[in-house]
């Protein structure tokens, strides 16, 4: 049985009950029925925490499962435990998940450019778009354009829709929905209402002031049609 994602409609949901359904005692880690952990993927890094009272080391999604590395002792299978997430680090994940959001949807807007790749820690990412060359005081303008966005307190909703609505919706489309294999009948959509829809599977805040603001610490030039922007989350 594959395992609920609690997150994926309900990212502000810290604590959990599961049952277990499968153990690795090779990898000390466990499978649960449901949970509210981010395994590592999207370009957001995983939840840490506690379950069954062990700390939670590492989650990652293989296949169906969901697997949780614990370091301490393993509960049976069958077995019902609580989770609990490590919610500082979360929220400083959902910030910088939002924040990169706007980011793109401010690219986009302003310079017609697609992004090509990420990642991202608590609170500093990095984030790669198609630009050839940079505009000319590029790093000072995105950050202005980013803030005030941010600073607009957008809404941010989360919603499923039907394949055959996604695949036609012009927004997703310049986001290549299209790429998401066939056998995903229904499309998980991030909207941040006004600025910047994706087909998405991370935890993202409420609204856009819930980030603070973003401060771009350099730009990186990696080859043709390939700029890199670092920046990192602070408080508002
Ligand atoms: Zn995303």
């Amino acid at each position: 049985m594959a395992t609920e994602l609690l997150y994926l409609r309900d990212a502000y949901l810290r604590s959990f009950e599961a049952s277990v359904v499968a153990i690795d005692e090779v990898a000390n880690r466990v499978a649960l029925d449901v949970t509210a952990f981010y395994p590592t993927g999207g370009g957001q890094a995983n939840d840490t925490g506690t379950l069954a009272g062990a700390a939670v080391t590492d989650v990652r999604k293989e296949g169906e499962h969901v697997w949780h590395t614990l370091a301490g002792t393993l509960p049976a299978v069958g077995s019902r435990v609580t989770g609990d997430i490590d919610w500082d680090r979360r929220h400083a994940l959902m910030r910088t998940h939002t924040a990169l959001h706007v980011l793109c949807g401010v690219i986009w807007n302003q310079w017609r450019v697609p992004v090509t790749g990420g990642n991202m820690e608590p609170l500093a990412a990095r984030m790669d778009f198609e630009f050839d060359p940079l505009p000319e005081g590029f790093g000072p303008n995105v950050e202005r354009l980013v803030n005030a966005e941010l600073a607009a307190a957008r809404p941010i909703e989360v919603v499923f829709l039907p394949r055959e609505t996604a695949v036609e919706d012009e927004d997703l489309i310049r986001t290549k929905v299209s790429m998401i294999p066939d056998s995903v009948t229904e499309i998980r959509v991030v909207d941040i209402v006004g600025l910047d829809k994706q087909a998405d599977g991370g935890t993202h805040v409420r609204t856009t002031d819930e980030v603070g603001r973003v401060r771009v610490i350099k730009t990186e030039n990696k080859g043709k049609g390939n700029k890199r922007i670092r920046l990192e989350v602070v408080d508002a």
